[in-house]
């Protein structure tokens, strides 16, 4: 199944038509997109025989905003692709190297993006999006935990990332826009490989990253289990899990995003587009 979000309303597919959730469901479940991670398993029970005879909506391609528009928590992985901490110049991690992305960075399919210098980067990623939440998750369940997969960027101003004694991960990837999401949320029994996925990102046409999500060193079980660990995951919760080789910072010369289309694809999940502005 597909969840998206149209002009904030709470859509959903399972190959065919869209489906306004609101409506289809009588009221039982709200249009606000976000508000379905807080009744999962009901909406799922549901969607599983309630679909097939509503009316569907017309929708073209660019109408998606984000699907996941006020997560209650935005956790973020750093170098979780071996290659990608090679190219960074760091020992590949021990644990999980773990930062958050402010929620008020979050923004959807389609949107435009100021870039508010000339030194910010690209990271494409899968990102998870909790369902159930709960805390300290065996890694054998994590995968009862997503409700789906989505696609992601993790825009990143290198040199504010580069202020101070350790890193500053946090400030430097939450600028307005510098989190966008989508264009849906892919529940995990659509992807028959969902731990080895194609993962790229290309600007203007031009590919900048291409890896799989096979080579991430903690994989999605891994990862929840440790942020479980420590924190209460929540229904509704975003994993950025971190992205492949191939950013800018990593280049010599360095090569930083400049204004134009930014299309970051993960394989079976979909294509996110932000148009780049300054
Ligand atoms: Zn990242």
């Amino acid at each position: 199944m597909r969840i998206a979000s149209s002009h904030g309303r709470l859509v959903v597919s399972r190959g065919g038509g869209w489906i306004d959730v609101e409506k289809a469901s009588g009221g039982r479940f709200a249009h606000d997109p976000q508000a379905v991670y807080d009744c999962w398993d009901e909406f799922l029970a549901w969607a599983a025989d309630g679909l097939d005879s509503s009316e569907t909506v017309d929708l073209d391609g660019t109408s998606f905003d984000s699907p996941v528009p006020r997560p209650r928590q935005i956790m973020a992985i750093g170098l979780n692709y071996r290659e990608h901490a090679r190219e960074s110049q760091m020992a590949e991690p021990e644990y999980p190297v773990v930062f958050t992305k402010f929620p008020s960075s979050l923004t959807g399919h389609g949107s435009t993006v100021t870039l508010p210098s000339d030194g910010i980067d690209w990271e494409v990623e899968l990102v998870v999006v909790i369902g159930k939440g709960g805390h300290r998750i065996l890694p054998e369940k994590a995968w009862d935990h997503v409700a789906g997969l989505t696609v992601g960027q993790d825009l990143s101003w290198r040199e504010v990332q580069g202020r101070g004694p350790a890193p500053q991960f946090a400030i430097a990837k939450s600028y307005p826009g510098f989190s966008p999401v989508g264009p849906m949320v892919v529940t995990p029994d659509e992807l028959a490989e969902k731990d080895d996925l194609a993962i790229s990102c290309s600007l203007n046409g031009e590919v900048l990253q291409d890896g799989r999500t096979s080579d991430l060193i903690f994989p999605v079980p891994e990862l929840i289990a440790y942020l479980s660990e420590a924190l209460t995951l929540c229904p509704g919760d975003l994993i950025f899990t971190g992205t492949p080789s191939g950013v800018g910072n990593g280049r010599n010369p360095k090569r930083f995003l400049v204004p134009g289309d930014l299309v970051s694809t993960v394989e079976g999940v979909g294509d996110l587009t932000v148009h780049l502005v300054n």
